[in-house]
Formats: structure tokens, sequence, C-alpha cells
């Protein structure tokens, strides 16, 4: 250590560490030490991230705090901890995990002039903890760098995810199939708390813990549900009904964007709704709805078409879980219930934008699965599709007979094709032809993290090359701007993108 500055406070004044998941008690979590990572580099940083926490801008410059963020040195005020949770994998109960590779380092409340929102620090990959169980407590550079990229993606496509501030890489060696390198990437998020966490302390009826989670959970960040007066004015009731909600959009979200997360164990969905735990997921390139996009799901049980219903599954474990607190059936089921209108409400909304409609449209569903149907039958391009057809939108002028085949060059089904876009350009009227072009160029991507592009920026990083990481960030940070420089990663994937494997293994 060269650096003259000993505490972090000195380098950001104002900074003030928060330990308030550690005010819960030890019930909860178990102190941790991070293991040290021989001379860490700087793979990746979000300066949008950085900011959100009040962080200076030069902060990553300093060597104090790469070793902070690569857990070789902890921060003066700091706690690291490790919690505890369980959960259901596959569709089983799979019993007690807990964070195996994770600390978390407190929250971090930045100086009131900074704007920014008390987050939560975790450093994922930074050694052992008590819950690693068979694991190494590490995380290989080619999933960190995939989990930083696409956290900062779904942010720039505005689905709620946790935030990435960091990459940090080292030489120190880990061994999955093959030897590989550590890397520990610094996650952002008001909480981490999963449904598994509340399924931890109901599994073992300790209900005291339960109630004190929920209370905790409630209190920050769902306060209305204890003045609601749905649902008998339950507010646990009222708060499943919540997260029931929140979950419902993000997924709806997912499915409009083409995200397929692939590992939809209930430990790893954020009691907040966000996007969380980046390990296998998949942007599909043609569209399939039977996309399976981690290599370790055999049965296809997080298939892209079956994320809306296992959401919906893992609520109802979510909703066991709270029973309890809630202590009535039928408020718990009526509270779950709602996924079945607020599911398919948030999934007409996001159609509607992709379709160009300021409001949802009578007849949009018809229209909607046609096209879908068509894209399947042809395995078409679905981001390429959809950012097309705004395009097709905008230069569409019937009067100058303007004529853009880009949308039917995409399908083998000329005749199927022709027939939709007819179809739907009748809803697009020439008044509105502008209004629409706008809001589809602001809904569909030009720019998505597909799986090839993400091996790209590997690639180049595995040789200490961090250039593809920067400007696939750039990319991905806007992914609704024309970025002519960067046109290549809005290209159709390579051949060797279907021979990609993504599995469990991180
Ligand atoms: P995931 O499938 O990544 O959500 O992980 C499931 C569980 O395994 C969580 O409890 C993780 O913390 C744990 N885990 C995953 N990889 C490791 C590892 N390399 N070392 C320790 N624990 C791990
Ligand atoms: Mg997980």
């Amino acid at each position: 250590m060269h650096d003259t500055l000993s505490d972090p406070a000195q380098l950001a004044p104002g900074w003030r560490w928060d330990n308030s998941f550690a005010a819960l008690g030890s019930d909860f979590y178990t102190p941790m030490a991070t293991q040290p990572i021989a001379q860490p580099y700087v793979v990746g940083h979000s300066a949008s991230a950085q900011s959100l926490i009040g962080l200076p801008a030069h902060a990553l410059q300093s060597e104090l705090w790469q070793h902070i963020l690569a857990g070789n040195q902890v921060p003066s005020g700091a706690q690291p901890l490790s919690t505890v949770y369980s959960g259901h994998q596959f569709g089983v109960w799979a019993g007690q995990l807990g964070d195996g590779r994770a600390a978390l380092l407190g929250e971090m409340a930045p100086p009131p002039e900074h704007n920014g929102v008390a987050h939560e620090i975790q450093l994922k990959g930074a050694g052992l903890t008590p819950y690693s169980r068979m694991g190494d407590g590490r995380a290989v550079l080619r999933s960190s760098i995939r989990e930083f990229l696409c956290s900062e993606a779904m942010h720039g496509l505005g689905i709620p995810t946790t935030r990435a501030l960091c990459v940090m890489g080292s030489d120190h060696p880990v061994y999955r199939e093959q030897p590989e390198t550590a890397a520990v990437v610094t996650r952002l998020a008001p909480t981490f708390i999963r449904f598994g966490h509340f399924e931890h302390f109901s599994h073992h009826d300790l209900h005291a813990q339960l109630r004190q989670l929920a209370d905790f959970v409630i209190d920050r960040f769902y306060p209305q549900c204890r003045a609601d007066t749905r649902l008998n004015g339950n507010a646990y009731a009222n708060f499943l009904q919540a997260v029931t909600e929140r979950t419902a959009a993000m997924v709806a979200q997912w499915q409009a964007v083409g995200f397929c997360h692939g590992v939809m164990n209930t430990d790893n969905m954020s009691i907040l709704g966000l996007t969380i735990d980046y390990g296998p997921f998949q942007f599909l390139d043609a569209f399939y709805p039977g996309h399976i996009c981690n290599h370790s799901d055999n049965q296809g049980r997080y298939a892209f078409y079956k994320q809306p219903n296992v959401a919906y599954w893992n609520l109802y474990c979510l909703g066991q879980a709270l029973l309890p607190l809630i202590e009535d059936q039928e408020l718990t089921i009526a509270a779950l219930e709602t996924y079945k209108t607020s599911y398919p409400q948030a999934q007409d909304a996001c159609m509607a934008a992709k379709l160009g409609f300021p409001a949802v449209q009578e007849g949009q569903r018809d229209l909607a699965d046609n096209v879908l149907r068509l894209l399947a039958a042809d395995r078409v391009d679905y981001s390429i599709f959809w950012r097309r057809l705004s395009h097709w939108v905008n230069n569409r002028d019937d009067s100058a007979g303007v004529k853009d085949d880009s949308v039917r060059d995409l399908f083998l089904d000329r005749a199927g094709i022709d027939a939709w876009l007819l179809q739907y350009s009748e809803r697009i009227t020439q008044t509105r032809r502008g209004l629409a072009a706008d809001l589809m160029l602001k809904t569909n991507p030009k720019y998505v993290l597909r799986n090839h592009l993400g091996e790209l920026a590997i690639r180049a990083a595995k040789n200490k090359n961090f250039s593809v990481v920067a400007q696939l960030l750039r990319a991905l940070e806007h992914p609704f701007d024309e970025q002519p420089e960067l046109e290549s990663f809005a290209d159709f994937p390579p051949d060797w993108a279907s021979g990609i494997s993504i599995s469990c293994s991180s």
C-alpha cells in the first residue's frame, strides 16, 4: 500500500457508513473478513454507478480505493458481513444457502450535496464466507465482467436492477473447469434482501426474526403498506401485494426486451423487484420462446417463455413464508392473485410502447401475438426486428411512396409479414407516425448485451485489454442512442455466437 490516505473519509468528505442491516442482529448474518487478492487492477468501472453513491470521479484511480473494492482493505466504519438465506432452487427446497461469496460492507450514505441515495455496497467474490458450503468464495473474471456489464445495461434499459460500480481483476488463480483468474464485482442496491431471506426464517419457525425482517423492509422500502386499507388493512398482505406488483412489472420488462435470467431460484429474487444475480443470463438473439440460456438447466425450467409463470411460483413461496405474519390464507392468496392482473397489464403496457402506441390499444394483444409467432417461426433476430420496425415507422411516408424493405427482409415468410405490416400500419396513421417512431426508438434498444459481445470483452480482458469492456459499457449505458462509432455492437450475432455455452459455473 503506497497510498498516503488511510481513511476513505479523507478522500470523500462527508462520506458515512451506515450498517442498518448489521443492526438487525446476529441472527441475520455472520461477520466475515474478506480475503485479499494480489495486485488488483480495474477491469471496468461505471461512472454513473459511482455518482449514485457520491464517490468522487477520481476515487478509482486511488490505490486505496482499488484495494478497498478488491476486498483487500476494510474502510473504517464498514462491518463486512455475509447474510443468511435459504431458498427453492429449480423447484425444490434447497435449505440454507446464504452469501457464499459476497461481503456486505455496509450502507453508504453520501453527503447530502451529492443527492445520492443510500446504497448497500457488496463485494462479490471477496473470498470464503460462513455460507460458502463447497465453494471457494471466488468469482471468475468472465462471470464478473458479464455481471458488471449486464447490471449497467439493464439500468440503461430502464429495467430495475442492482447496480455494479466496478470489476477489480487479479492474477489470483481460481479453478473451475479449467484454471481461471479471480475478480471482485462491487454491487450496489438499496438492499440485497431476497425472497430467500424470508423463506429462511419462516422455514425454521423463527417468527420473531421473520417479523423483524419484514418490518425492516416495509419501514424502509414499502412504508405505504402500513396505511393501505386494502386487504383488510393487513400491512404484511399489502407488502406481499406490492412485491407481487413490482415483480410482475420487472418480469414484463424482461420479456419485452428479450432477457432470459437463467436461474430464477427464489434466492435470486429481490424483495425490491430488482433484477439480481447475473449468471447464465442471455438477451435473445433469434426469437424462440422455448430458449434455455442456462446450459445447466436440463429441464428447461427457466426457459424464456416460462419466466412470468416462474415469478408467480416464486411469489407463492414468498407468500407461504409470510403466512405466519399475515395470519390469513385467503388474504395471502388475494395478494398473490393480483399477479394475474398486474402481469398482463405490465406486459400490455410494454408491448404498446414497443409498437409505438402511447396507450394500450384494443386488439393490441392479437397484433403482438401474431408478430411474435412470425418471429418465432423464422427465428428472426429479436432486437434487430424491433429496431428496424421503429425505423420503418419513421421512414414510412405513404404519399412519397418510400419503400423500406428492411423489416420484411428479416423474414422467410414474406406473405405473413406483409399481411402483418399492413394490419399494423392501419393503426399508425400518418399524423401519429412521428410520435410513434419517437416512442419506439426510445423503447426498442439498438444495443443489448448479447452473449457474443460479452465474450469479446472477456477475451480482450483476459489479455489485459480492458478497452472492449469500456466501449461496450458506453454502448449499453445509452442503448437507445445511435452511436455510429459503436455500430458493430448492434449487428447480428456472428456464427460462432451459437457455440457459446453459459452454465452456472461462475
Ligand atoms: P447462485 O446460483 O450464483 O445464485 O448461487 C447459489 C448459492 O451458491 C449462493 O448461496 C451463492 O452464494 C453460492 N455460491 C455460488 N458460487 C459460489 C462460490 N464460488 N463460492 C461460494 N459460494 C458460492
Ligand atoms: Mg444467487
